[in-house]
């Protein structure tokens, strides 16, 4: 079962801890063994995600490979978070909300203006490219990526949408760093569909070395 939310502690020394607003990016190298928690203090906030090799980012998450191996849609607890190069860059170790998507990809503002009629908008591809330029990275290294807290059901015929958020108040997930990797957040400005419940709140994000 799941976990229930509100997590403990962490059990180790705390090396950052930070509330990113409504909309906003986080970025920051995440050491071999460190833990970084997310923690969607408000419940139904999409977190965006990518993550790189931080010493050679071409090694990058590959969500196709990510599926293959866990076997499912949705990451969650034990699920491992892989590379294009068949390594494993982050273990999901706890995870109290069970449902984080795989296929849905980022908000841009052309997807916006496409879906929505609107432009400009703020966005998390916009978000990803701030997270990214100061390790030297661009366009050309946003990929697929994971968005926890996000639900996208898949129905038997092929169906698929964004639908309401599961995640509760409180709900977060832990991913230990199998190697030392450039994590990249964009907490999800959208507004035009379910994800972030038509109400932008923040999330936290706390790294920390576990004794
Ligand atoms: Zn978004």
């Amino acid at each position: 079962m799941n976990q229930p939310p509100n997590p403990s502690a962490p059990d180790g020394a705390i090396l950052h801890d930070e509330i990113v607003g409504p909309g906003k990016p986080w970025s920051r190298v995440i050491r071999t063994g460190e833990v970084l928690r997310l923690v969607d203090l408000e419940g139904t906030q999409a977190v965006d995600f990518l993550c790189y090799n931080a010493d050679n980012p071409v090694e990058r998450y590959n969500a196709g490979d990510t599926m293959k191996v866990s076997g499912k849609l949705f990451l969650t607890k034990d699920t491992r978070i892989m590379s294009g190069l068949g390594r494993v860059m982050f273990t999901v170790i706890a995870d109290s909300c069970g449902f984080h998507d795989t296929i849905a990809g980022c908000c841009s503002g052309e997807s916006n203006r496409l879906r929505y009629g609107l432009w400009p908008t703020p966005n998390c591809r916009d978000n990803f490219l701030e997270g990214l330029k100061p390790f030297g990275l661009g366009m050309r290294d946003i990929v697929a990526n994971i968005n926890f807290f996000m639900y996208v059901p898949v129905g038997a015929d092929g169906a698929m949408a964004i639908a309401d958020g599961k995640s509760k108040a409180g709900d977060y997930v832990d991913l230990r760093a199998e190697m030392d990797v450039l994590a990249v957040v964009s907490n999800c400005p959208q507004m035009n569909n379910p994800a972030n419940g038509y109400n932008l709140t923040p999330i936290r994000a706390t790294v920390w070395r576990p004794n």
